[in-house]
């Protein structure tokens, strides 16, 4: 869609929104003048310092633009600004959240849950985790233990800290799941009340094995918060492989459930959710404010939410990209992530079979790839790594840079031996726009010619 199509789409749309408002005598809005776009054009000058993010060629971080029809949506809403925090301050919105995140819930298999969005996945995780922490206490009532995998979001260790909940790091394999003999041993102590899996982990998107947790859950009794802020969408796709498969299968089963329609959903930022398999956990967020809940006897959604103020046009923008894009396998969206992975796999061979780089023993398990440059030591492929990064910069080929354990990367890959548990720096590219597929030749040339220029 061009850019004048979707001002024209959203103008539209705002005729139709205001003339429901037609009937009250005019209050005109104060006037803004010509002073408001020259300051507009300075905002502008000022966001050309950023990298093409929306532009295929972006393929570092995890960022991928809003769909025109979120962002349109979004706009349309921003002249109502619903607040729904209460039914009062956004009726329409609050229902509509309502049914977006039960689309959610559905796409996990669901049929009953309590949930909500939220302003991204770190609120939403420390949710989960706070009701995880009233629930799972020892026979003395102090709060067990959170588990997760040591490449699980940093995010986890410190909300435990800001909930003093005891947090525990579970090791990784070498695709960087989580290990489970490691983690048996630890639930088997008994100090555990949580186990966080993640489903895509931030930085490779390894996907931690579900089915086996939930085993493992049926000996020792503990609680599952399932992580899939960044992977939980590809639940649609149908182009994973056996593990990951059997991890997302595993989801209708599990506690808890975070995932960010701002991450892999086509939403701008502000868009995380976090849902629970038990409706009854709603208790737990009791209080009795007077100051918001007189006007109706239904629910109103800061009942159930920690934030209290949240933007009412994020539930109206996913509310309308679900409509346009509908959560089922076979379907427009999902195929965009099916795209995404197979650019990945695609990469990922490619660059095994190019003797400049290194590449990790696993294939990718979702749509991010890494690898480093090849050399005597992981030192050396340090700094060769981010001198590629910057040359690809220079070509306009945006990649992103991480420190991963050598561990994920073939014993014999350095001729020095490195330290077991060091890191190396790493090329990083997160595959996650439909468009990278048929932009991959283009992708991989300027990445050769980065690395030309070098080696
Ligand atoms: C991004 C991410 C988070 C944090 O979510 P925000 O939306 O950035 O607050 C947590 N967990 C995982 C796995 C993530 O990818």
């Amino acid at each position: 869609m061009s850019r004048d199509g979707l001002f024209e789409l959203i103008a539209e749309a705002q005729g139709q929104l205001d003339e429901g408002f037609d009937r009250l005598p005019e209050a005109r809005p104060a006037a803004f003048g010509a002073e408001a776009q020259r300051i507009l054009g300075l905002a502008a000058e000022r966001l050309r310092d950023n990298y093409p993010y929306g532009h295929p060629l972006y393929a570092g971080q995890m960022l991928k633009p809003p769909h025109p029809i979120a962002r349109a949506a979004y706009t349309l809403a921003m002249s109502v600004n619903p607040n729904n925090h209460a039914l009062d301050g956004g009726r329409a919105s609050s229902a509509m959240e309502v049914e977006a995140v039960a689309a959610l819930a559905k796409m996990f298999g669901w049929r009953e849950h309590l949930g909500h969005l939220t302003s991204g996945g770190t609120f939403a995780n420390l949710e989960a985790l706070w009701i995880a922490g009233q629930l799972m206490r020892s026979a003395d009532n102090t709060p067990k233990a959170i588990a997760a995998s040591e490449q699980a979001h940093y995010t986890h260790s410190r909300i435990s800290g800001v909930l003093g909940l005891p947090f525990i790091a579970v090791p990784v394999d070498h695709s960087g799941c989580m290990d489970m003999n490691a983690l048996e041993e630890m639930v088997a102590r008994g100090e555990i009340g949580t186990v966080v899996a993640t489903l895509g982990t931030t930085a490779i998107g390894s996907v931690d094995p579900l089915d086996k947790i939930l085993t493992l859950q049926q000996r020792y009794g503990f609680r599952v918060h399932v992580d899939a802020a960044y992977g939980g969408y590809f639940t649609l796709a149908k182009n994973l492989e056996r593990e990951a498969r059997a991890a997302y299968d595993a989801l209708a089963q599990v506690d808890s459930i975070v995932i960010d329609p701002h991450k892999h959903g086509l939403q701008p930022y502000g868009c995380g959710c976090v849902m629970f398999r038990d409706p009854a956990v709603g208790r737990l967020y009791k209080h009795d404010s007077p100051y918001t809940y007189f006007s109706s006897k239904e629910l109103h959604l800061g009942e159930i939410s920690l934030e209290c103020s949240r933007a009412g046009a994020a539930a109206v923008a996913l509310w309308a990209t679900q409509q346009l894009l509908p959560y089922v396998r076979d379907g427009e969206f999902a195929r965009g992530l099916e795209a995404g992975r197979k650019a990945a796999l695609m990469l990922h061979h490619r660059l095994t079979a190019d003797s400049r780089f290194i590449t990790p023993v696993s294939a990718p398990q979702l749509d991010i790839v890494f690898w480093t440059v090849q050399s005597e030591t992981t030192e050396a492929s340090s700094a060769l790594a981010q001198v590629v990064f910057d040359g690809a910069a220079k070509l306009d080929l945006h990649l992103a840079l991480a420190k991963l354990p050598v561990s994920f990367f073939p014993r014999d890959a350095w001729s020095v031996r490195p330290e077991a548990r060091s890191y190396v720096t790493c090329l990083r590219s997160v595959l996650m726009k439909p468009e990278h597929l048929a932009w991959l030749d283009e992708i991989w040339q300027r990445l050769d010619g980065a690395a030309k220029q070098v080696l």
